[in-house]
């Protein structure tokens, strides 16, 4: 175990951040700092949430609701496109703000910028196409003479609960697909990532979202429990562990729910595949962000054939990753988010290897800084198989047969994404039709994320489906008009 001295902070690195309730920034009051996992000085501070704040923030949305319902879905559209171009104005001061409230290196924070754009842009263009059905009642002898319409009203009030790993997409998606649908929407940030958050709050805001579209309620689990519990939130969405996933849906009790959790992902090396651009994607797809991905390559599978040689090249692949300071462009792996994080990941790949597996590089942590680590053929039983280790270790096994590492893949409580390198189609249709996930990447690793593609969970890993279309469904209700009597389509005279 190391630790690190205080590194170089730079000037203006804290930002402080307040609540917003009722429209008005709120500062005064208790607040709490964030320190930087890198620079190990405050980098953030934010204003807490008050059982007050909560209670103002619940009557307030109530009438926030309406005046979103009231809006044009055209002007709705119009802001998140502005938001759009407004987040790629400001990649780079985002970007700082990810790196120095994470540790995440500014390569991957401007990556997710740039992907925030995209979901404002496809929430935008998800809003302008959100309509209804006429439906063919005439078909059943009861319906004939009728007219019966659908469309899709908003819920009213959304929950945004996010984790800290990818804040700001992932409060993208959520407020940006909120406010598609007409909802206001009550956020809820990760503490470790206040700034951040805010940040994207406010692009949509300097972009024409009306203030009564959001709130924010900085906190932990308690501010996200009252919140979960009122009978004025009408939807929830929630990303984050399995557990406060549970914890939340317990606290709801019968609402709507769209549950993102977490993951152990597979992703399979056929001896087909190509091995050195196999190799190559894992490694840079299992240590972006440290690993701290709810689909980051965790459990590689090689067939026995081709396992000594991606072994070779997925160490070599790791070893040359720039690890240090996440503001530093050339940085491919930065800090995870606390040294207590970095602890866990490092002691489950000595568990591993104490248990037979070797360690082919890395194993060690400056600071909360995890050194890329792969292990090889760790028991089955190992955490590192199991458990969800969200951090900057791989563990690689050899497999012999298609049919048994499909039904390892799936010997998981989790089943969110897998990755598959083959050029086999029928491998590839047996794997899609068997693997327990809610998508599959082939000749990709698990960790690959199109934010217009349905993207979700079976089992642990949660259910719903985030993309502005399927989360529009979420946010939105079916409401029915039916209209006796009359038929649109000439229909009246066999009417009983
Ligand atoms: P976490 O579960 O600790 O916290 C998530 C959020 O829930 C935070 O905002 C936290 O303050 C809040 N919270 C805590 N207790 C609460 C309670 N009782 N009621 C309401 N809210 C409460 O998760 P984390 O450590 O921030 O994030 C890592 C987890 O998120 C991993 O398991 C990862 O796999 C998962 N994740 C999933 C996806 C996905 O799309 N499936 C994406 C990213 C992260």
């Amino acid at each position: 175990m190391t630790d690190s001295p205080g590194r170089a902070v730079p000037e203006d690195a804290l930002t402080t951040v307040g609540c917003l309730i009722g429209g008005e920034w709120v500062s005064d009051g208790q607040r709490a700092d964030r320190v930087g996992p890198w620079t190990r000085a405050v980098v953030s501070s934010a204003r807490q949430a008050t059982d007050s704040d909560v209670g103002s923030a619940l009557r307030y949305a109530r009438r926030g609701a309406k005046v979103v319902a009231r809006m044009s879905p055209a002007a709705r559209a119009d802001v998140l496109e502005r938001a759009a171009a407004v987040a790629l104005a400001r990649r780079d001061e985002l970007a700082r703000l990810l790196a120095l409230e994470l540790g995440k290196p500014v390569k991957d924070g401007l990556g997710e910028i740039d992907r925030v754009a995209d979901t404002f842009a496809v929430s935008a263009a998800e809003a302008r196409r959100i309509g209804g059905e006429v439906l063919p009642v005439a078909g059943w002898a009861r319906g004939v003479g009728n007219t019966a319409l659908t469309h899709r009203a908003p819920v009213g009030v959304a929950l945004a609960i996010t984790p800290f790993n990818a804040p700001a997409n992932l409060l993208a998606h959520k407020l940006a697909a909120s406010f598609a649908a007409g909802n206001t929407t009550l956020v809820k940030p990760p503490p470790q990532a206040p700034a951040s958050s805010v940040a994207v709050v406010r692009l949509l805001l300097d972009s024409g979202m009306p203030p009564e579209a959001v709130q924010v309620l900085h906190g932990g689990g308690p501010v996200g429990a009252a919140l979960s519990s009122a009978p004025e939130v009408g939807v929830i969405s929630f990303t984050g562990s399995p557990g406060t996933g549970a914890a939340v849906a317990r606290s709801a009790g019968a609402k709507r729910l769209v549950m993102e959790l977490g993951g152990n992902a597979a992703t399979i090396v056929c001896e087909d595949a190509d091995i050195a651009a196999a190799a190559r994607i894992c490694a840079a797809t299992g240590y972006s962000n440290s690993g701290q991905s709810c689909i980051s390559v965790q459990r590689v599978y090689v067939h026995r054939s081709r396992y000594e040689e991606f072994l070779d090249l997925f160490t070599r692949a790791a070893e040359k990753l720039t690890v240090g300071d996440p503001l530093d462009a050339a940085t491919d792996v930065g800090s995870m988010v606390d040294d207590d994080a970095a602890e866990r990941v490092v002691s489950w790949a000595h568990e591993a290897a104490a248990a037979g597996a070797t360690i082919t590089t890395g194993g060690r942590r400056d600071g909360a800084t995890v050194i890329p680590t792969v292990v090889a053929s760790p028991p089955a039983d190992a955490r590192l198989i199991r458990e969800e280790v969200f951090g900057a270790a791989v563990a690689v096994r050899p497999f012999d047969d298609f049919d048994e590492v499909l039904a390892t893949c799936n010997d998981s409580r989790y089943g969110l994404q897998a990755g598959l390198f083959t050029h086999d189609v029928r491998r590839i249709v047996t794997a899609w039709r068997e693997l327990e996930v809610g998508g599959l990447i082939v000749n990709g690793s698990s960790n690959f994320r199109l934010d217009h593609v349905p993207f979700g969970g079976v089992k642990d890993s949660g259910f719903g489906r985030e993309a502005p279309r399927w989360m529009i469904d979420d946010y939105t209700v079916v409401k029915t008009l039916v209209l006796r009597g009359i038929s649109l389509f000439g229909d009246q005279e066999d009417a009983r």
